[in-house]
């Protein structure tokens, strides 16, 4: 299936290396009567072990015309294919419960984790391939060099872990930068944020300007006094920057900065 050219604009690097296949599907851990999802299949290295393991329904999500008909064309029961983009799926209405996998599109993974990790809701864990520099920003910590919107806005809703790293020559063709596998756990519903769209707006305020002290950068968009209260409230010291904050406590932040409480 591999003749089938490689399109840069849908970020396609296809798997060869049967080990990181492997690797990645034990990730998954799929037990019998699963339903998996797989995002990109592609040329189908990832789909044709899928086929092969306990999950009794496998649904397959790819915007490549291609690549959506040749899967069509071996559809049989249990097998769904959706001609589409990942980009525009109504994630929330996810059949549950479901297994997400995919060796991810490097150009649209972050927003695409974005959004699955806050709107899908009954995923029980999600193994991803990703650039690994967005794996080290998802895994790092409060203060690291890395540690910005994306990491706190994923460790709101799941808890991630590191799985193995994957060098450019396992692609064809190869990347050019090292690529990470990585698990996401949801957290249960009620710890996911109350009103996310406050959380992703803070967010975003302070990491366009993550150097800068949190009072500072508050300052410029809400008054003086509010900003004040709100640190005060929240035992968050005004002159820490954002980097240094824990998802607990943007979350906390942007409920007292933005509730008329
Ligand atoms: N799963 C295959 C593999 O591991 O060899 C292909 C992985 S390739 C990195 C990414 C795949 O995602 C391609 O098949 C590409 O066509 C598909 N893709 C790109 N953008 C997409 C989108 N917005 N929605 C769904 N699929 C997309």
């Amino acid at each position: 299936m591999n003749e089938l050219s490689a399109k840069k604009s849908l970020g396609q690097h296809f798997l060869r290396d049967a080990s990181a296949v492997r690797r990645i599907i034990e990730l998954l851990d799929i037990e019998p009567g699963d339903h998996v999802l797989e995002i990109g299949p592609g040329p189908g290295a990832l789909t044709d072990m899928l086929r092969s393991s306990p999950c009794t329904r496998l649904t397959l999500l790819e915007k490549d015309d291609r690549f959506a008909s040749l899967h069509a064309s071996q559809a049989r029961a249990g097998l769904e294919v959706i001609h589409g983009d990942a980009l525009e799926y109504p994630w929330e209405k996810l059949p549950a419960p479901c297994k997400i996998v995919g060796n991810l599109p490097y150009n649209i993974a972050s927003p695409l984790m974005w959004d699955i990790v806050s709107r899908a809701v009954g995923y029980t864990r999600a193994v991803f391939m990703i650039q690994k520099e967005v794996a080290d920003r998802i895994l790092s910590s409060p203060g690291g060099k890395t540690y910005g919107a994306l990491t706190v806005w994923i460790r709101s809703f799941a808890v991630p872990q590191k799985g193995f790293v994957v060098k450019p020559g396992a692609f064809t063709p190869p990347p050019k930068v090292d690529s990470a596998v990585i698990t996401l756990t949801p957290l249960p519903q009620n710890d996911f944020p109350k009103h996310p769209e406050l959380l992703a707006t803070l967010l975003k305020l302070c990491f366009q300007q993550r150097r800068k002290q949190l009072q500072a950068i508050l300052r410029a968009h809400f008054p003086q006094e509010k900003v004040l209260t709100s640190l005060e409230k929240t035992e968050i010291a005004p002159a820490r920057r954002p980097e240094t904050l824990t998802p607990e406590e943007f979350q906390k932040l942007a409920l007292t900065l933005f509730m008329l409480d």
